[in-house]
C-alpha cells in the first residue's frame, strides 16, 4: 500500500467515515480471501505476493471483524442469499488452498475468537503431499544461484540479481504458465526447474506444507471451520476442456466429502475465475455456492456461485483494515 493511500485511509478513518460507510453498507458483504497465517511476517519471493500474513496482523483483522460485523460461515451466507434474508452486518473469512498453517497458526485464533471460516482444500495438495506448482516455482526462484535465467521459448532474458528481479521473474513466468493447458504446463514448470538449476525439489519451507487429512478432518469436526473445494490439481479451468473441467469439480467434491466425512457445500475457482459455463457445472455438481475473485464486497442480487472476495493484507492497519471491510478501498482509492 502506498504512503498516500495509508494516510487517505487514516484520515477517513479518523473521521468517521469508514464508521459512517459500515453503518450504511446495508446487505453488502466482504467476503475476506486469505491463503496462509505464519508465524511472523515473510517477505521475499516466497511471499511476494503476500499470500501469508503473520499471526499477528490475522489477530489484529479477527479483533477487528468481532467487534464489527457478525461474522458467519460462507454456507450460512449462501443460505441467506438463497432464502432471500438480509445479510446486513455479516462478513466471512475463507482461506484458499489448503496450507498446513491454517491448522498450526489461524484455527488457534478462529478458536479464540469464535470467528467461523471456510477452508478451500486442493484434494490432490492435501491427499498426496506434494507442493502447489506456484510454490514449487516461487522456492526456486529464492534458491537459484543463477545471476540470469533466458527463456528459450521466447529469447526473453530474466535478470535474477537481487531479490526484487526474482520477484518480477517468477510473478512474470506464473502469469504465463497459468495460461498453458494442463500437458504443457507440466512440462514447461519442469523445464523451468532444471533451467533454474535447482532440480525437481528446491527445499520447500514450511510455509509450502499442504494441510494433513487428520488435520482437515479435525478442524472441520470443530463446527467453527467447513471445508469447500479448490479443485483436485488447482489447475485454471479455463484451460481444461469442459469434460475435464467438470471431472474437477466433481470429483473434488466426492474425494473432500469423504475426506472430512461432510458434504462440501462450497467451492473456490482456482485464480478466482468463474464463467457462466463453469458457474452451471458447480451448480450441478450439488454445491450450494461458489467464490470468485472480484476485488469487492459481495452484492445482493448476484450469482451465488460467483461470490465477490477481496483480500486484506499483512501491513494494512486498523484504518485499511476498516477501509476495506466497508468497500472504500474498493473504490478505487490508491488500491
Ligand atoms: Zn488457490
Amino acid at each position: 500500500m502506498g504512503v498516500f493511500a495509508r494516510k487517505a485511509y487514516q484520515a477517513a478513518h479518523r473521521l468517521g467515515v469508514t464508521a459512517l460507510m459500515r453503518r450504511f453498507q446495508g446487505p453488502r458483504v466482504p467476503v475476506l480471501m486469505y491463503h496462509g497465517v505464519s508465524s511472523k511476517r515473510i517477505g521475499g519471493v516466497l511471499n511476494c505476493e503476500k499470500k501469508h500474513v503473520s499471526a499477528g496482523d490475522f489477530e489484529r483483522h479477527l479483533r477487528f471483524l468481532k467487534a464489527h460485523y457478525q461474522v458467519v460461515p460462507l454456507s450460512t451466507y449462501a443460505a441467506m442469499l438463497r432464502g432471500g434474508a438480509s445479510p446486513r452486518g455479516c462478513a466471512v473469512v475463507t482461506f484458499d488452498d489448503g496450507y498446513e498453517n491454517n491448522r498450526s497458526f489461524a484455527f488457534p485464533l478462529l478458536k479464540k475468537y469464535g470467528v467461523p471460516a471456510t477452508v478451500f482444500v486442493t484434494a490432490d495438495f492435501v491427499e498426496k503431499g506434494g507442493p502447489l506448482w506456484v510454490d514449487r516455482l516461487a522456492a526456486a526462484f529464492a534458491a537459484t544461484a543463477l545471476s540470469s535465467w533466458a527463456d528459450p521459448s521466447s529469447g526473453t532474458l530474466y535478470p535474477l540479481t537481487s531479490e526484487d528481479e526474482k520477484v518480477a521473474a517468477y510473478l512474470e513466468l506464473k502469469s504465463r504458465l497459468k495460461r498453458l493447458g494442463p500437458r504443457d504446463h507440466a512440462r514447461a514448470v519442469e523445464d523451468l526447474l532444471r533451467g533454474l538449476g535447482v532440480g525437481p525439489d528446491p527445499g520447500l519451507p514450511r510455509l509450502y506444507a499442504p494441510l494433513k487429512p487428520e488435520q482437515a478432518r479435525e478442524m472441520a469436526a470443530s463446527g467453527l471451520v467447513e471445508i469447500g473445494s479448490h479443485c483436485c490439481r488447482h489447475l485454471a479451468l479455463a484451460t481444461l476442456d469442459p469434460d475435464d473441467a467438470r471431472r474437477e469439480i466433481v470429483s473434488s467434491r466426492e474425494r473432500l466429502g469423504a475426506l472430512v466425512g461432510k458434504p462440501i457445500e462450497c467451492f473456490s475457482y482456482p485464480n478466482g475465475e468463474a464463467s457462466p459455463i463453469l458457474t452451471g457445472m458447480v451448480e450441478a455438481a450439488g454445491y450450494s455456492c461458489a467464490v470468485a475473485e472480484g476485488l469487492r464486497l459481495d452484492r445482493p442480487g448476484g450469482s451465488r456461485f460467483a461470490i465477490a472476495r477481496l483480500a486484506l493484507k499483512e501491513d494494512d492497519d486498523e484504518a485499511a483494515v476498516a477501509a476495506t471491510l466497508c468497500g472504500l478501498r474498493a473504490l478505487g482509492m490508491g488500491r
